[in-house]
């Protein structure tokens, strides 16, 4: 099966052995959802699995600017039957274990490297997944080291690492928010930041309290948005950044402000937008406009919506490939937008029931379990403005 022999590191290091038995379900990325998806497949009575990534546990959370937080608050509610909204797994609690409220991504991926020793989930590091093929009942998936095989596959992959960049014209002059270290190392004293929703408006808290000036423009204007759904509207953490000082003295906010073009000429920068504005700055303006997302890696597997997100059986599994799943902030159904932790992560236990039933493996104790801690989302119906789970 395998072309080499590898380490699979995790609490008990395993072997992956040449000709040896295809895995029951490979997971293509070891960052929230793909931890939280190997524990539940792992509670459902999986055994052979294996979570790969290019990196390591964690590495798109590790690599967030240096003052990022998350704007979704732990608090220790898991006594009271309350799920800390940033935990990936029953009876985890980010609070609980990190004492901090809004973690930073480095503090995150920490917590998830310490979830993969605790759960001993079987892990392949330092793999890029290169290429998925099904071959008659088995994937094939191929990286750069090792060519590997199973009954089905779980993409996680995320979205962080593939970044949103060809926009507009001249789009290629900016630099994206994902590939800033740190805000405060920033130089320069007069910012222009394409998008303002949570990404933006962090970029221009971080650099307003350095004392820079910040122009933030957004198609929409976010800051705006009347609708409760997080995925619509600023977090309220963002809410009560814009009350600080710094914002309301260093930033200004353009809403319904659609950017055109970034030219580059003689050390400056010159952004024009679609009702004709011009501003100009010696410094590189920050794209803050999102993700393409990973799913577009995996676009021949599954059958593309409208909007080009994949089109998802109620299983979150391909429509025209069983055992190929996806879990995380791409997965879709309807309107419904799974991008926050607390919200993808009701879809894993559906994924690992639909995987156990596909093994002959019971699960009415596991399904019960993660209903009980409303880690089991099956019924859309209920999700609208005010509800959690959209
Ligand atoms: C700045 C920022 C702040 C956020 N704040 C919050 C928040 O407060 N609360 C919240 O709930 N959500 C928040 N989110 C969203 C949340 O971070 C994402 O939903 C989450 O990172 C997605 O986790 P993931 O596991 O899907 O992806 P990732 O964390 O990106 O993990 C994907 C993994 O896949 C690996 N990988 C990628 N491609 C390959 C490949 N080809 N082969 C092998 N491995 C691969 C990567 O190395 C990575 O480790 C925030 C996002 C951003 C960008």
């Amino acid at each position: 099966m395998a072309e080499s022999e590898e380490d699979v590191q995790g609490e008990e290091s395993t072997i992956i052995e040449e000709g040896g038995e295809p895995f029951d379900v490979i997971i293509v990325g070891a960052g929230a959802a793909g931890v939280g998806v190997a524990i539940a497949l792992g509670q459902a009575g999986i055994e052979k699995l294996l979570l790969v990534d290019r990196d390591t546990v964690g590495s798109s959370f590790a690599s967030w600017p240096e003052e990022t937080r998350f704007i979704t608050p732990s608090f220790p509610s898991n006594s009271i039957g309350m799920l800390d909204l940033n935990s990936i797994a029953i009876g985890v609690s980010p609070a609980f274990s990190m004492r901090v409220e809004h973690p930073t991504g480095q503090e995150y991926a920490s917590h998830l490297q310490d979830l993969a020793g605790y759960f001993e989930l079987p892990l392949l590091e330092d793999t890029n997944v290169l290429d998925i093929q099904k071959e008659g009942d088995l994937f094939v998936i191929e990286t750069e080291h090792i060519t590997l095989e199973a009954k089905n596959v779980v993409w996680a992959a995320g979205e962080y690492q593939y970044p949103s960049l060809d926009l507009f014209d001249g789009s290629e002059h900016c630099r994206h928010t994902s590939s800033v270290a740190k805000y405060g190392d920033l130089e320069g004293d007069d910012f222009l930041i394409i998008g303002g929703y949570e990404s933006g408006i962090d970029a221009a808290y971080h650099l307003a309290k350095c004392g820079k000036k910040v122009s933030v423009f957004d198609m929409n204007g976010p800051w705006e948005e009347a609708s409760s759904d997080p995925s619509v509207a600023l977090s309220t953490f963002s809410f009560e950044r814009m009350e600080h000082p710094s914002f309301g003295e260093n930033v200004k906010l353009f809403a319904e402000t659609t950017i055109e073009s970034v030219r580059f000429e003689n050390g400056v920068y010159e952004v024009k937008t679609q009702d004709g504005k011009t501003f100009h700055s010696n410094v590189q303006p920050l794209l803050a406009s999102g993700f393409d997302g990973s799913h577009k890696f995996v676009s021949h597997l599954f059958e593309q919506r409208e909007d080009g997100f994949p089109s998802l059986t109620e299983r979150d599994e391909s429509t025209i490939l069983p055992g190929m799943f996806l879990c995380g902030p791409s997965v879709r159904h309807d309107g419904h937008i799974f991008c926050f932790i607390f919200k993808y992560r009701q879809r894993f236990a559906i994924v690992a029931q639909a995987i156990a039933s596909s093994l002959d493996l019971p699960t009415e104790e596991f399904v019960d379990a993660y209903k009980s801690w409303g880690m089991y989302l099956d019924d859309l119906s209920c999700c609208g403005q005010e509800c959690l789970t959209c």
